[in-house]
């Protein structure tokens, strides 16, 4: 580990030792991993991807970590965190995005250039890089209508390759990322339609508007805990059981949106595994429903 990290600062990154992980999660949940990596440019990343690879060294990368749910006993190995490598550039209806640039950006950076197609993403707290691996959507739209291309980093080769279209095997909230996890997100082409500036600016106010009414976000999450189950709402069925309000340790599932869980102050994983399970049972119980989830516990 410490030779790890010595070749990585060599290299410019920016190394973390003993870094917590509820501080960079949404959840606010987690232990500590041996190292957080911080790479600000492609090159980096790829020097991080490589150096913990050649040293056999456990890793994640994680992008804005407001999917996952980090172990209360942290992890023993580097975590790499895209965040610092913020890139993003237009031609014309198309947009090249690094894998940890703000979804949010991609959604203003469109706005601003009266592009239609990535309103949804606007609210969205997620890194391009974590958008896509999840095919993460909202109000009818998703990843899988605007990502053309995605280009990756395989760990196990050591090789970089491009996937079009329908090689990205883009699902309810999947994609070809999450069925292979040696493949790191290094960037994508978005292609998106010429649009009325001042409409996209409408859909997109409204869309935040319709997120502050209705999900609580004054309360660390990870977003929606359960995928939605084919002609159901897991909210709604959540509700339909009387769980809103129901508490593990500090792990709660939200008064205002029963498809959330929050963790009112001292949550751990175990509180909100504990909880997801308790939610599934009782949903199948009552309603025959299978929930699956949506947030990754790591
Ligand atoms: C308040 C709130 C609202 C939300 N609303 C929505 C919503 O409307 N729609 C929706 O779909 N989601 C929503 N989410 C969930 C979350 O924002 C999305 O799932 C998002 O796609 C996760 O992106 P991230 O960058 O945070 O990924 P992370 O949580 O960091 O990671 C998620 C997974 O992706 C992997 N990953 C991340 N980056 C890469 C990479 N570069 N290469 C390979 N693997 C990678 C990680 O290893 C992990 O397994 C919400 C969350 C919160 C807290």
């Amino acid at each position: 580990m410490e030779l790890l990290r010595n070749q990585l600062v060599c290299a410019g990154v920016r190394v973390e030792a003993n870094t917590s992980l509820r501080r960079y999660s949404s959840f606010r949940i987690g232990g500590n991993a041996r190292l957080g990596l911080f790479p600000k440019n492609r090159e980096e990343l790829l020097v991080c991807l490589e150096t913990v690879r050649r040293c056999g060294v456990p890793f994640l990368v994680i992008g804005n970590a407001s999917n996952v749910v980090f172990s209360d006993s942290g992890f023993d190995g580097a975590v790499i965190f895209t965040t610092a490598w913020k890139e993003l550039s237009l031609h014309g209806n198309r947009m090249y995005v690094s894998a940890g640039t703000p979804l949010i950006s991609v959604a203003t950076a469109a706005h601003e250039a009266a592009l239609t197609g990535a309103e949804f993403a606007y609210g969205i707290p997620a890194t391009l890089g974590g958008a896509v691996f999840m095919n993460a959507g909202a109000f009818g739209g998703c990843m899988a209508d605007i990502c053309e291309t995605s280009a990756y980093y395989d760990t196990q080769t050591g090789e970089m390759r491009t996937l079009c279209g329908a090689e990205q095997a883009f699902a309810n909230r999947t994609s070809i990322y999450e069925k292979n996890p040696h493949y790191t997100i290094l960037s994508a082409e978005l292609v998106l339609r010429e649009g009325d500036k001042e409409a996209i600016g409408v859909q997109m106010r409204d869309y935040m508007e319709r997120r502050r009414k209705t999900q609580p976000l004054e309360y660390p999450s990870a977003g929606s805990v359960f995928k939605r189950p084919v002609g159901y709402y897991a909210g709604k069925l959540i509700e339909d059981c009387g769980l809103k309000g129901t508490r593990v340790g500090g792990a709660e599932v939200s008064i205002k949106h029963a498809g959330f869980i929050i963790n009112r102050g001292n949550a751990t994983a175990d509180d909100v595994r504990r909880l997801v399970e308790l939610i599934q049972e009782r949903v199948l119980k009552e309603s025959g429903v299978t929930l699956e989830c949506e947030i990754r516990f790591l």
